[in-house]
């Protein structure tokens, strides 16, 4: 999905680079950077997606990404250590009764000013002044392969925190890459009203001749 000013804002993205939170070994990184770069080139305008800092919870993603990322990135090791203790704060708001008082939970909650890196081994500024925000946040909850627990599923308090992230240290432009089951009301309430305008855009891995990675589902 778009945020808001998509296209349009990506021209404010020249220079200042890109954050990806809960990148999937940059997996989503590069599918939902890639379809911003098509539709800024389709405008004639440059989106600079030179990463600036990358949030990566599995420990082998991490590896691989210390040896992909520039040495000037930063690397969180979990979206939820926007608050400090990342796992204090997932039991806190995940043992919210439903999804709107995790989300309040979540929006309340304190965070720090800077993030535990893994990049540089030590405390590094949570806003940076990127130009945009892709998020590849876990898809479990949503997919016809996973749970399908939709917005009370266990992965809520991850797009609850990325959201929180976002307000904090707000780009113009903010792409999320997950099934299309995921509801559309999600970014939006996770990011709250500064983000405006989200476009859905649904894409198969036959748009993209991968389809041979195509998986059977049952919808
Ligand atoms: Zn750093």
């Amino acid at each position: 999905m778009l945020g808001r000013a998509g296209v349009e804002a990506s021209l404010l993205c020249n220079g200042i680079g890109s954050d990806t939170d809960c990148s999937g070994g940059a997996a989503s990184w590069e599918t939902a950077g890639g379809m911003i770069m098509v539709a800024a080139h389709k405008r004639g305008l440059f989106c600079d997606l030179y990463p600036r800092m990358v949030s990566e919870k599995n420990t082998a993603m991490q590896h691989m990404l210390l040896h992909r990322i520039p040495a000037d990135c930063c690397l969180q090791r979990d979206i939820l250590g926007i608050y400090g203790d990342a796992p204090a704060a997932y039991q806190y708001i995940y043992e919210q009764p439903d999804f709107r008082s995790r989300l309040s939970a979540g929006q309340a909650l304190p965070i720090v000013d800077y993030i535990d890196c893994l990049s540089h081994d030590r405390p590094c500024p949570l806003r940076n002044g990127s130009g945009s925000r892709i998020i590849g946040w876990p898809c479990q909850d949503f997919s016809v392969a996973g749970n399908q627990l939709m917005l009370e599923g266990p992965q809520t308090p991850v797009a609850i925190s990325v959201g929180r992230k976002a307000q904090a240290s707000p780009v113009p432009l903010a792409c999320v890459e997950c099934t299309s089951k995921m509801p559309l009301s999600l970014p939006s309430d996770c990011f709250g009203p500064r983000y405006v305008d989200w476009a859905p855009f649904y894409s198969a891995p036959a748009d993209v001749n991968c389809d041979f990675i195509r998986r059977d589902r049952h919808p």
